[in-house]
This record gives structure tokens, sequence and C-alpha cells, in this order.
């Protein structure tokens, strides 16, 4: 039974019984746990999320990134019904399984680089960054680790204090984890030197923070995220991030890559630094690869990561069984179906229209950027004088809500608006979903909703 590929809107946004059930959400969930859209999901698949009252909306996040091959899509349904099936849990670290050891190969053979490569399996994308950062520390017996403004790792306590934005992951969670220290980012929209001058001042700025701010040779690892993702869809000028990992590797400092939001065919290659051709000595996978089902990855360079005295990494259910088998087939269907060719057409598509509404709303579109199917508009409220309007990000992401297109925002100063369409998404869809979000646009930064 497939779920028909067309938006319904069958009540108003969010409907009855989403509301019986958000006034039930309200007296059993902690308050601290947060919902963008309260839109209760009973089916989803390809790029319809259809709720409880029967409305199917037009899916534009993905779940943050993570159904790239679709909700419920067809291979991955089939692999972890028959994984469940088979057996559901054994424990990596008592009895092992091959899946496990299959997901490891195929990272080996897909993350950037050919050198000889080892893996370990997590279930979040925290958990893997955490882990990335112990491996670093054991292996250059050095302590301090460098991340960037606007940079998101997660929401535990090492990967809090990797993070740069305070409200809402960080606030009255302290004390945070120490030795991180914090470089600008090259953010070319914002620099203060202006965009031309970003990829220069920005990789200086960076030498001198490690050099002045920890020493060269206190440093562990330098950890980014290649397209920023919370922070805002940032894109580094081109040049910068080779030119980053190339000072780490003449420093023996390890150079991580987060490509928990970026990997996995979503930015048009198979990872972020593909783009460039940078090649880290370990990089973060999380979200996309395993189709929704609670997978996160370490892949790094064998002498790195067999660096670890055994029983130094693990957890009960890194690498669970069904989550592999999940795995593997979100990874075929990849394969099968080129998505990273779809994200390119899905950007291809996407980016004309978003010029078009820049073009009648100059002063309200400071920039569109992003590569693949991660796209975003930064909104300003002066065009040149670039003053962030969270505002019209809140007003644009309520008049999509009402009409049945998920959306979502992001950015350190909550201005952005992203767009993570799943891969599987139809063409109608895409740009239904962008007529939708134009009008709301044009309604918005005219005055006319709230
Ligand atoms: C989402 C994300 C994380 C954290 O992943 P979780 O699975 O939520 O712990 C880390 N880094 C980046 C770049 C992310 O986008």
């Amino acid at each position: 039974m497939t779920l028909s590929q067309e938006r319904i809107l069958a009540t108003a946004i969010p409907g009855p019984r989403s509301q019986e059930l958000q006034a039930r959400k309200v007296a059993a969930v902690s308050a601290g746990v947060g919902t963008t859209l309260p839109v209760y999901v009973e089916r989803a698949g390809g790029g319809i999320l259809r709720d409880v009252d029967g409305n199917q909306l037009i899916d534009f996040g993905s779940g943050i990134a993570v159904t790239t091959v679709g909700n419920a899509a067809p291979r991955v349904v089939e692999a972890v019904q028959r994984q469940v099936a088979d057996f559901t849990h054994t424990c990596f670290m008592v009895t092992p399984y091959e899946e496990y050891i299959q997901v490891c190969e195929k990272l080996a053979e897909l993350t950037p680089g050919s050198h000889e490569k080892r893996s370990a399996l997590f279930n979040s994308g925290a958990e893997a960054v955490e882990n990335a950062v112990k491996v670093a520390r054991h292996h250059t017996g050095r302590d301090a680790v460098v991340v960037f403004d606007h940079a998101y790792h997660g929401r535990t306590n090492l990967t809090m204090a990797l993070t740069a934005k305070n409200m809402p992951y960080k606030h009255g969670f302290g004390p945070f984890a120490g030795e991180i220290y914090r470089a600008p980012m090259a953010y070319p929209y914002r620099w203060p030197g202006g965009a031309e001058a970003c990829a220069d001042e920005a990789f200086e700025a960076f030498v001198n923070t490690v050099h002045a701010q920890v020493g060269e040779d206190q440093c562990a690892a330098v950890l980014i995220e290649p397209i920023q993702g919370e922070g805002g869809f940032i894109v580094p000028p081109p040049g910068w991030l080779p030119r980053v990992a190339e000072w780490c590797r003449d420093n023996g400092i390890l150079f991580i890559a987060d490509e928990i939001q970026t990997g996995f065919a979503r930015t048009g290659d198979w990872f972020a630094c593909d783009h460039e051709g940078v090649v880290p000595d370990l990089v973060t996978t999380a979200k996309g690869m395993a189709g929704g089902l609670p997978l996160a990855a370490v892949t790094g360079r064998a002498d790195v990561m067999d660096s670890v005295h055994v029983g130094g990494l693990g957890g009960t259910y890194g690498g669970n069984p069904v989550a592999c088998a999940a795995a593997l087939a979100a990874i075929e269907t990849m394969e099968a179906e080129d998505l990273p060719a779809r994200a390119r057409a899905i950007e291809a598509a996407f980016v004309p229209r978003l010029r078009a509404i820049a073009d009648r709303h100059p002063d309200r579109v400071g920039e569109i950027r992003g590569r693949g199917a991660m796209l975003a508009v930064e909104l300003v409220s002066d065009g040149p004088g670039r003053t962030p309007d969270a505002a019209l990000a809140g007003a644009v992401h309520r008049a999509c809500s009402a009409q049945g297109l998920v959306t979502l925002t992001c950015g350190t100063f909550g201005n952005v608006f992203r767009f993570l369409p799943p891969l599987a998404i139809g063409d109608d869809l895409l740009s239904e979903g962008l007529d939708i979000f134009e009008a709301a646009f044009d309604a918005a930064a005219s005055g006319k909703v709230d």
C-alpha cells in the first residue's frame, strides 16, 4: 500500500486529532523537548507526511536530513523486516554479526580517500563525534580540539562544548568539557573584510587561533562540518577547506570532518568533502545513512582508528543489526538510484526559483547558498545592512506550515530558511512546495501574514 504522492489539506493545520495529541504531549513529555510543527504523523513515504487528521504534507525537511532515501523506503522496509525476524540484538562486543562488518566495508569504500580505513559504529551523531575526539586524543597524545563559530556537533556534554550556539543547546547546561577552542568560521556573507577576502583572512585567523591560543603541538584535532548545518548552511569559500586540511596535516593535527548532515548524497556528492577533494583523517556520519534508523559511525585512517586499545570503543547498542540492515539497504538505494545526481538535479530546480524570489525582494534575501539538496536562503531586514530577520523566517515558516509544507529554519541568528527535501521526492511535489514557499514569502515580506 503506497502513500499517494499528493498534498491534501483535510483540516486546518494542525487538525483536531493532532491538537488532542499535542495536549497529551504537554502532559506527558518534558517541555524541554520542543516540536517545530505539532502535526502528528501516521504514515510517510516519498515526499509526503500523512497526519492523524488525514492531511498530507509535503516534506522539505526529511526529519532533519535523515530520510534521504525517503520514509519507509521499500528496500529499507524489506531489510528491516527480514533482520528483525532473524535477530534484533546480540551486542557486537559480545557475539558479533556480519551486517556490522558490511556497513564498515561500505563506509571504507564510500568515504573520501582510497587509503586503508577502519570504522566503529554508534547510535547517534553526538556519540560518533564524542568517539572521534576520543580516538584523536588517544592517537596524538594531545588534548586540545579546535572547532569553529556557528558549529553544531550535538547535545551531549562534550558535544555541547563543541557546539557554538548558546540558546537552546547550551543555556544553563554547563559546566562544559574543557580543552575546546573556537576559531572564526569562513562565512563569506558575514566576513568583516568582505566575501572576496574571506578565504585568505579566515585561513590566517584560523592559523593564528591555533598558534596563539592552543599551540600546534598541543592540538589533537580540528573538527569541522564541511558545510555547516544548524549554524546556517554556511559554505566556506572555495579553497579554504583544503588549505585548513593541509595545514593540519603539516602540523600533525588530525582533520575530522563532521559529515553527519552533509554525508550520503545530500550535497550532490557522496560526501561534502569530495567537492574539493579533501581527504579527512576521520569522518563522522549518521543522519542520512540508515533511512531513519539510529546509526552513526566514525571512519578513518586505519593507523589512527587501530591505535586504540581493545575495548576502548563501543557501547551496548552501537551498530545494532536492524540499524545496520537498514543502512545497507539505504546505501544500496542511493547507489541504484544515483541519489547524488538526484541531489544535483534538485539544486538545479531550486536555485532559479529562489533567485527569482530574491530578485523580487532584494532587501529581504541576503544570500542563497548551499549545495545539492542542502540549500538555504538567509533572510535580512535591510539588504546590504545584513541585519538578520528571524521574524521574517518565522512568518514564512508559519505560512508554509498552514499550507501543508514542512520546512525548517536554522542559523545562529535564526534567520536562515533551509531546504532538505528527501531525495525520493517527485518533481511535482518539489515544484508545488516551491510555489507554496514563494507565495508565503511574498505575503510575509510584504507584511500580509504575521
Ligand atoms: C545532527 C548533527 C549532529 C548530532 O547528531 P545527533 O544524532 O542528533 O546526535 C552532529 N553534527 C552535525 C553536523 C549534525 O548535523
